[in-house]
């Protein structure tokens, strides 16, 4: 299941799936997103750190941990879905809500 989503600033098309858990557990709902420009980041929730990171150069420069590519998802340095919800939903199933918000929000 992959959603295709724009990038707000470049327009560029991306495609988002959602990886399985790594083994170590400490990240959470990865979305594997490769962008028609070629460019390829891994956005996840940091289970201990409690905020969503991503893989690209941006991310990992900033002192203030965001980047555009949180910004177009929505989730800017904030637990979302907040814990209890972690607890209750599949990641599968959020990501099927997440699809929805954001196809309906066009
Ligand atoms: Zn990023």
């Amino acid at each position: 299941m992959s959603l295709q989503m724009h990038d707000p600033l470049t327009g560029d098309s991306v495609s988002v799936s959602l990886m399985p858990s790594d083994m170590s557990k400490l990240w959470y709902f990865r979305l594997d997103c490769k962008s028609q420009s070629g460019k390829h980041y891994i956005i996840s929730l940091a289970k201990h750190q409690k905020r969503w990171a991503c893989s690209c150069p941006g991310y990992c420069r900033r002192k203030i941990r965001e980047c555009k590519h949180l910004r177009a998802l929505g989730l800017q340095n904030k637990l979302d879905p907040p814990e209890p919800i972690l607890n209750v939903i599949s990641p599968m199933r959020w990501f099927a809500i997440k699809a929805l918000l954001e196809t309906t929000d066009v």
